[in-house]
C-alpha cells in the first residue's frame, strides 16, 4: 500500500515525537471543548498549580510530595503559537478577571520533574517528563463528520436541520436570504459573502446562551482562527432540488469548490498536524449552560458529545482511522463551574455528565480509550456558607459578582459578596431525559430563592436559572506571607487520571 502524504507527514511527525521523547518522555495532553467551556481557565489553573504547589490531594505525585519540580520549557512545534501563561495568570490573579479565551490552536510545555514511587525506578533516578499541553476549540472538531460528505449532502441536511423546531426561528433570516435563490445563477463573490454571512449568523445565535445548542459545523465559522474573510470560510449552503448536477460556473460550482477547499486546507491539516498526535484528551463542557437552557439543549449536547467521541474512535475505513495511530488512550469528560453549584449538588451535576457521556458512547459504539467523568472548578470563584431565611437554614455559596453583573434588576460594583442559593440538580439524573420540561422547570422554581441578602429584596420569579459571574478569588496567604495557587474543585482529580500513571 502506498502511504497517503497525510500519512507520510504523520509518520514523520510522529517518528520526532517519538525521537525526542528518547530523551525525557512527554505525554501530549489535548485540551478542548466548545467556546467558553472553560479552557483557557483551565490551562492556567493546571499549569499554576503545578508550579506553584497547589494543594492538590487526589493528584498522588504531589500529595506524596514526590514532585520536586515543575517548570515551563519552551514548546516542541515551532509553528504553534505559545498559549499566553503568562497573561492569563497575571489576569486572574492580580486583576482578578478572567482571562480572554481560546480562539485557535495553541501549546504549553511544563516539565515535571519527580522521585520515582517505586525503589527500583528510584536508583536510576529522578524521573522526568514534559507534559505538552495542546489548547483546540472544541468547534474544530466538530468538522470531521464534513470529510465524508459531499457539499449537496450536507446542504440538504444543514437545512434539514435549521427547518427543525429548535433552531427554526434562529435561523429565519438566513432561509429567507435563501428563498428563492438560483443555485444555477452565475458565481458571485457579494452574493456568496452575503449568504456566508446571514448562515453564521444563524450558527451564532443558535449557540448564545440562551439557546446553546452545541452541534453547529463548521466550525471555524464560529472559530476562524487565523483564517477569517479567507475563501475557504465564504461558502453557505444552498437548497439544491434532488438529481440536480452542479452547472460550471454557477454559483452551486463557487460553493462547492470552497466547501471543498475548507476540507483541504482546514480540516484534514488540523486533524494531522495537531489532533491525531495527542496521547490524552479532557473535552470540557459547560453542562450547567445546556441544563439552563432546557432539555433541546440537553439533548444537542449529547450529540456533540456522540460526534465528539467518534473523532477518538473513527472507524478504520474512514480517512482519520488510516492516519491516527490510536495514542489517545485516556479521555476525561469534565463537567465545568461548578463552583456555580453548592457541594451537595457537584456529584448530581457528575452524575447527569455521566448519563450524557455513557448515551453519547453507546451512540457512538465507543471502545478503546478508558473515559472518566468529573464536575470540577478549575478555578473556585465561590465559597459555601448556609444562610438563614426566615427561619429555614439553606445551603449558599457566596462570591464577588464580576462589575457590572446584574442579578434582580440590581447591578452589582465593588468587593461586596452576595450570597445565591444556586438550586439543586435533580437527583436522578435519568430526569434529565425522561421528562423534557421537568429539569427546567424544577431550576425556574428554585431561583425564586435567589436573592441578595444585603439588599433583602427578592429576585424576579422569571429569571430562570441565571447564574452570576463572579470574580476570581483572592489568593489566600500563610501565615509566612507565601501566596497559595488558584484554589480549584477536583482539578487534582482530573491531573491523577490523565497523567498520575506516567509519574510513577
Ligand atoms: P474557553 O473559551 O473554553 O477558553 O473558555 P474560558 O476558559 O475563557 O472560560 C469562559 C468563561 O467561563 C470565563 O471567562 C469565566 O467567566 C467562566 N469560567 C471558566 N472556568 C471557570 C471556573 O472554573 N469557575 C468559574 N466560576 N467560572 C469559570
Amino acid at each position: 500500500l502506498i502511504p497517503t502524504l497525510d500519512e507520510a507527514r504523520l509518520a514523520l511527525l510522529n517518528i520526532a515525537d517519538r525521537a525526542t521523547g528518547l530523551v525525557t518522555p512527554s505525554l501530549r495532553l489535548g485540551v478542548t471543548g466548545l467556546s467558553r467551556a472553560g479552557k483557557t481557565v483551565f490551562i492556567t489553573a493546571l499549569v499554576h498549580n503545578l508550579i506553584k504547589g497547589g494543594r492538590l490531594p487526589l493528584f498522588e505525585a504531589a500529595a506524596s510530595g514526590r514532585i520536586a519540580r515543575a517548570y515551563l520549557e519552551p514548546q516542541p512545534d515551532d509553528a504553534v503559537p505559545r498559549f499566553d501563561y503568562e497573561a492569563h495568570v497575571r489576569k486572574l490573579v492580580e486583576e482578578r478577571l478572567w482571562p480572554s479565551s481560546t480562539r485557535r490552536v495553541s501549546e504549553l510545555r511544563v516539565t515535571l520533574e519527580f522521585e520515582s514511587a517505586t525503589f527500583l525506578n528510584r536508583t536510576l533516578g529522578r524521573g522526568r517528563i514534559h507534559l505538552d499541553i495542546v489548547d483546540y476549540p472544541g468547534e474544530w472538531l466538530l468538522d470531521l463528520p464534513l470529510l465524508a460528505k459531499d457539499y449537496a449532502t450536507w446542504s440538504a441536511e444543514t437545512l434539514a436541520r435549521a427547518r427543525e423546531p429548535a433552531r427554526a426561528a434562529l435561523a429565519a433570516s438566513w432561509l429567507a436570504t435563501l428563498a428563492g435563490l438560483d443555485p444555477t445563477g452565475p458565481e458571485d463573490e457579494g452574493l456568496a459573502r452575503d449568504l456566508a454571512e446571514a448562515f453564521t449568523g444563524y450558527l451564532r445565535a443558535a449557540r448564545a446562551d440562551e439557546h446553546a445548542l452545541s452541534t453547529l459545523p463548521p466550525g471555524r465559522f464560529l472559530m476562524p482562527g487565523d483564517l477569517e474573510g479567507s475563501p475557504a470560510l465564504t461558502f453557505a449552503p444552498l437548497d439544491l432540488a434532488p438529481g440536480t448536477v452542479t452547472v460550471p460556473k454557477s454559483l452551486r460550482a463557487m460553493m462547492e469548490r470552497r466547501f471543498e477547499a475548507y476540507k483541504d486546507v482546514v480540516v484534514r491539516p488540523f486533524f494531522r498536524d495537531h489532533f491525531a498526535r495527542l496521547d490524552r484528551q479532557i473535552v470540557l463542557v459547560d453542562a450547567l449552560q445546556a441544563l439552563n437552557a432546557g432539555p433541546r439543549a440537553v439533548a444537542d449536547l449529547e450529540l456533540a458529545l456522540t460526534e465528539i467521541l467518534q473523532c477518538f474512535r473513527p472507524g478504520r475505513l474512514s480517512w482519520l482511522g488510516s492516519i491516527l495511530s490510536r495514542r489517545i488512550d485516556r479521555i476525561v469528560f469534565a463537567a465545568t463551574k461548578a463552583d456555580h453549584l453548592h457541594r451537595d449538588s457537584h456529584d448530581r451535576l457528575e452524575a447527569i455528565l455521566r448519563r450524557l457521556v455513557g448515551r453519547a458512547i453507546e451512540r457512538a459504539s465507543f471502545a478503546g480509550a478508558e473515559v472518566d467523568v468529573i464536575a470540577m472548578a478549575a478555578v473556585r470563584a465561590t465559597r459555601e456558607a448556609s444562610v438563614s431565611d426566615r427561619g429555614e437554614t439553606l445551603p449558599a455559596i457566596l462570591g464577588v459578582p464580576l462589575p457590572g453583573e446584574r442579578l434582580g434588576g440590581e447591578a452589582f460594583d465593588g468587593e461586596a459578596e452576595i450570597a445565591i442559593f444556586p438550586g439543586d440538580l435533580p437527583d436522578d439524573p435519568e430526569s434529565v431525559f425522561e421528562r423534557p420540561d421537568s429539569i427546567s422547570e424544577a431550576l425556574e422554581s428554585e431561583s425564586e430563592l435567589q436573592q441578595a441578602p444585603h439588599s433583602g429584596s427578592q429576585t424576579d420569579p422569571g429569571l430562570g436559572l441565571e447564574f452570576v459571574r463572579f470574580r476570581p478569588p483572592r489568593l489566600e496567604r500563610t501565615a509566612e506571607g507565601l501566596t497559595l495557587s488558584l484554589p480549584h474543585i477536583r482539578l487534582d482529580r482530573a491531573l491523577q487520571f490523565l497523567i498520575g500513571d506516567r509519574l510513577t
